[in-house]
């Protein structure tokens, strides 16, 4: 029971592969591969958006 993990983005169901988000996305939970690939392309799509990041 309470098995199931799914993703915090997509809520798809999470088996073998899950991925843990970056801090910095203030994201709490796990990621599918899917989700956690777009976070990471976005990431470092957009350089300028690491400075505004808060502490
Ligand atoms: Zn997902």
């Amino acid at each position: 029971m309470g098995n199931e993990i799914n993703c915090v983005l997509c809520s798809a169901a999470l088996t073998s592969f899950k991925y843990r988000p970056m801090p910095q996305w203030n994201i709490s939970g796990l990621l599918c591969g899917q989700c956690y690939d777009k976070r990471l392309l976005e990431h470092y799509i957009q350089p300028e958006r690491r400075a505004i990041t808060k502490k």
